[in-house]
């Protein structure tokens, strides 16, 4: 298989800088599951070079998922934008000179994935429709 997310460490020496544009396969990332969808390539790119001692991953994400809202449970499409994020490894925990991107990417979509994700952006979009909704069965209930 193609692993076109690994860079031999030795030729990032003497200040070289490698670019990476890369279009991943999201099955590579194997971050979906039963309530998680990323059927769209993830755009990845990426400056690596070293410093020291250091191996520094300087990366750029756009990834859409499905996932549904906490609020509504409504299934709705998250478009995740990561900027510049930095990454720096030691270079003694590389083995074998190579280091591969893609866990990376994979751990940067995943924490990027709100803990509550509303299907509205910010608010789910069905707020008012089902807060309506839960005051009246409470109002029900206190009869
Ligand atoms: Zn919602």
């Amino acid at each position: 298989m193609k692993r076109p997310l690994v860079v031999h460490v030795e030729r990032l020496r003497e200040g070289k800088t490698e670019t990476l544009e890369e279009q991943i396969d999201p099955s590579l990332l194997d971050i979906a599951d039963e309530e998680l969808a990323c059927n769209e390539p993830v755009r990845l790119s990426a400056e690596v070079y070293l410093v020291d001692t250091w191996l520094i991953v300087k990366m750029s994400l756009t990834a859409t998922v499905v996932l549904p809202c906490s609020f509504c449970n409504e299934p709705f499409i998250l478009p995740i934008t990561i900027e510049e994020q930095l990454h720096e490894e030691p270079l003694e925990n590389i083995k074998g000179g190579l280091f591969d991107l893609l866990p990376l990417v994979r751990e940067a979509l995943l924490l990027a994935i709100p803990f509550y994700p509303q299907c509205g952006t910010t608010l789910c979009l069905n707020r008012g429709k089902i807060e309506k909704f839960l005051k009246k069965s409470e109002e029900q209930e206190l009869k």
